[in-house]
């Protein structure tokens, strides 16, 4: 049975890898590159990553909206997006290459790495006290498909491990907290913060001034940390800035920017506290990813429950 086309709207530079791909993987639909869409009417299946807001509302007969990375805010703040399905990336390849990131760096503050990178800078022989990761309080913000896996990970390591979400959650070694009136203790217990959550109406700006003065500081970790690598919007980058000069925060590692790429006149590249990375913690492997969503256009087409659909009310 020969189907709708498959339209492939990528922003970036790898748009013609992906249409390649799809191609490969399309059985009998057709694949088509945006901005060469051809007859809006044929299309079924939009694949999107970071399109042009109002394209999907051109489709008069879609029937599903796949978005090829983990976070939906870029699609959901386009606001016509039709009223069709939307499913999103979410994978085991995916998962632990976050979850590689967020050990890293945990490890990084844990081991004192930035201290002993200083010393070796000036050829200093120097042992420095190191607590057992089960003396340090590690507290993953978003316990979804990748938090999840990351607090698991980490409570395997021996870090005393909490998570946060929105709704309630039960995950063997992890002390699990959730809504707002879970925050507080939450951070409280928290010394090194990993943030994994969606950047929403309601998470927005999150990671500010209030919240890093509410982690513990008198902790074995020798103070408070931040991991952000969910989205920059969730952070206040001014925020940080002050509590790494004043002391609230010992180090910041960031993935994530509310304005990508970084500037280079950002105060937080050159900051000895502050580790930037070009928002490379996760990615999937394309091949992977459009095996996946041809899974997905098997389900919609034999009329099967969809995976990893996203609730556009919650905005993830
Ligand atoms: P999920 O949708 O599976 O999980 C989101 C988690 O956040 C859920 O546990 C959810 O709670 C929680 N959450 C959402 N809103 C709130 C809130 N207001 N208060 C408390 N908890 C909340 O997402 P993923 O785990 O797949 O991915 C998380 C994010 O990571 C993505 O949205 C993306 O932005 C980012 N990401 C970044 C990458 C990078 O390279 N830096 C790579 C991949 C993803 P509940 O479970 O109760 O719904």
């Amino acid at each position: 049975m020969s189907g709708g086309a498959i339209l492939v709207a990528v922003d970036g530079p790898h748009a013609a890898h992906w249409a390649e791909l799809f191609r490969a993987h399309g059985q009998d639909r057709p694949v088509r590159l945006w901005p060469e869409i051809g007859d809006p009417a044929g299309i079924e299946i939009a694949c999107v990553l970071r399109a042009p807001h109002g394209l999907l509302a051109a489709l008069p007969n879609l029937k599903l909206i796949v978005n090829l990375a983990a976070g939906v805010d870029h699609l959901l703040a386009d606001p016509n997006v039709p009223d069709v399905p939307i499913v999103r990336a979410a994978h085991a390849d995916l998962s632990m290459r976050v979850t590689e990131y967020v050990v890293l760096h945990t490890l990084r503050y844990h081991r004192r790495q930035p201290l002993y990178e200083a010393q070796q800078r000036r050829r200093v022989w120097k042992e420095h006290p190191q607590p057992a990761a089960s003396e340090v309080n590690v507290g993953v913000m978003g316990l979804g498909v990748i938090g999840t896996e990351a607090a698991r990970v980490l409570a395997r390591i021996g870090f005393k491990v909490a998570g946060w979400s929105a709704s309630e959650k039960q995950i063997d070694g992890v002390a699990t907290f959730h809504g707002a009136a879970g925050l507080d203790k939450f951070l409280a217990r928290t010394e090194i913060l990993i943030c994994l959550l969606p950047l929403t109406k309601a998470t927005r700006g999150i990671l500010n001034l209030s919240l890093f003065a509410r982690l513990k500081r008198d902790g074995a970790a020798g103070g408070a940390f931040l991991v952000n690598a969910g989205r920059g919007r969730l952070q206040i980058d001014g925020d940080i800035l002050a509590a790494l000069d004043d002391g609230t925060l010992q180090g910041a590692t960031l993935d994530v920017f509310p304005h990508e790429p970084l500037p280079p006149e950002s105060p937080l590249w050159a900051h000895p506290k502050a580790t930037i990375t070009p928002h490379n913690a996760g990615d999937i492997l394309p091949d992977i990813l459009v095996a996946e969503v041809m899974a997905q256009i098997g389900r919609l087409d034999r009329g099967e429950p969809l995976l990893n659909l996203v609730d556009r009310k919650r905005g993830y």
